[in-house]
């Protein structure tokens, strides 16, 4: 069977593409398996070699990838290019991991304890829509530099882009077989990988609700899981902070990607004492947004993904939402929705669930334990952000708050070189920097006697 591919922004195919079944899947876990003795035993520095011009390829590739993405996805094409910038930056990153990633050597009694970093296998990455490119990057750049093969399932949705990089690694000299991409279905597709006695690993970026499924599919095989699923970050802005500088960077926090990011801070927490101040400066950045067709240089929003999506975010802004500003956005065809600010309590459903499009929920707190409180008060711990002059008062807020990655006076949180990933049910594991490392190897003690 096959399916069209959407360009979001005027509705058009852009592409069609058969859909793989088990079968497709199986053989592709065979390849990958296939592909693995020799594949772990590439000597580091070749390894890292062949890594690195991955990363120069991708760069050579800038923009024909960052249009890839861009029709696929919708993203802004200035956007779009400065992620492709990030999917070389993290090739080169694991580049010069691979023989950084040692082992360890143990006082014990009678002879040597070492330890070394083994490759898992046939690693499953299974990837969302929203950021196709980046998010595989951030698996396959681990994967590959601790010795493992993989199967790539990128998003029904969004295929394009990871079709095109599993050429580009090809190109680059990484051996057949080492990285698969199988375009289909996440309930055939996905699931196979997810059971497959033959996968060793599934690092998997998508919903809490699908990735709940993927940790029950894993656990017949016990196989290992990383899982980056959904958000609903607080951005916590005290009066005392800088409220310009909070204010005119907070749009992007939860607009960027038209809201469907998982980083998105999407509530915005605002000390009372400050609450008429910060709005007013946060409905003139917000409205001061570019919304239009993302092949424009100077667009800073698109589309949503796909029409069924735009009637998900549209069912959070009902008729009794207390509305503080809502944007434009272009007509006729294109899966368009507006930026939207909505005066919230942390009980309503557009606090509580995540909407994944261009809309803020704004609620007010007291003090800094209610601050902390309402924070706390959700099912998720992906990211967020604290504005304040008070230093004391950053570092004890930062540390009381469940979430796996927080930025002070900042809004931006993912670096190549640093973690990333969640607490509570926004998963488990870390992507990106050395940590990364860690899910892709499993770790082997070797005791050598040394006694006569
Ligand atoms: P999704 O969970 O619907 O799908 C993610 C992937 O899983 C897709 O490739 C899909 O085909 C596959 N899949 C679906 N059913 C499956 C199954 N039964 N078994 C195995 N795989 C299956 O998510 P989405 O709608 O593509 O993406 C949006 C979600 O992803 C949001 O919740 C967002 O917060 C989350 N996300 C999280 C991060 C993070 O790093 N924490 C990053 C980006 C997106």
């Amino acid at each position: 069977m096959s399916v069209a591919v959407l360009n979001p922004a005027t509705e058009e195919a852009i592409a069609e593409l058969e859909q793989a079944g088990v079968e497709e899947t199986d053989a592709a876990v065979a390849r990958a398996r296939d592909a693995f003795p020799a594949w772990r035993a590439v000597a580091p520095q070749d390894r890292a070699r062949l890594l690195r011009r991955l990363a120069a390829l991708v760069e050579e590739h800038k923009d024909e990838l960052a249009r890839i993405e861009s029709r696929n996805v919708g993203k802004p094409i200035a956007g779009a290019r400065g992620e492709v910038g990030m999917v070389a930056e993290v090739f080169h990153f694991y580049a010069g991991a691979v023989d950084k990633h040692h082992g360890q050597t143990i006082p014990v009694a009678g002879g040597v304890d070492m330890t070394f970093r083994e490759p898992l296998g046939v690693v499953g990455l299974i990837v969302p829509w929203n950021f196709p490119l980046n998010i595989a990057s951030w698996k396959l750049g681990p994967a590959l530099a601790c010795g493992n093969t993989v199967v790539l399932k990128p998003a029904e949705l969004t295929p394009l882009s990871a079709l095109r990089l599993a050429e580009l690694a090809l190109d680059a000299g990484i051996p057949e077989g080492v990285v698969n991409v199988v375009v289909g279905k996440g309930s055939v597709v996905g699931q196979r990988l997810v059971e497959h006695p033959d996968v060793a690993k599934i690092g998997f970026t998508g919903s809490t609700e699908v990735g709940r499924s993927v940790m029950e599919g894993a656990a017949g095989t016990i196989k290992r899981v990383t899982l980056e699923l959904g958000g609903k970050s607080a951005n916590v802005v005290f009066a005392d902070a800088d409220l310009e500088r909070a204010a005119a960077s907070a749009p992007y926090a939860v607009f960027d990607n038209a809201g469907q990011d998982c980083c998105a801070r999407s509530r915005i927490l605002v000390q009372e004492s400050a609450y008429d101040e910060f709005i007013d400066h946060l409905v003139r950045a917000t409205s001061a947004l570019r919304v239009g067709d993302p092949a424009d240089e100077s667009t800073e929003m698109g589309p949503l993904i796909s029409a069924q999506h735009r009637e998900t975010v549209a069912s959070f802004v009902d008729d009794e939402a207390e509305i503080l500003y809502r944007g434009d956005a272009p007509e006729g065809p294109g899966f368009w929705f507006p930026c939207t600010l909505v005066h919230a309590s942390n009980e309503d459903r557009i606090a509580r669930e995540e909407v994944f499009g261009p809309v803020a929920a704004v609620i007010p707190f007291d003090g800094e334990e209610e601050a902390i409180r309402v924070a706390n008060d959700t099912p998720y711990g992906l990211s967020g952000s604290i504005w304040t002059r008070d230093g004391a008062r950053a570092l004890r807020v930062a540390r009381a708050l469940e979430t796996g990655v927080i930025s002070i006076n900042s809004n931006s949180s993912v670096r190549v070189s640093t973690p990333f990933g969640g607490m509570k049910q926004s998963g488990f594991g870390r992507e990106l920097g050395m940590h990364g490392l860690d899910g892709y190897s499993e770790v082997k003690h070797v005791f050598y006697s040394t006694e006569r």
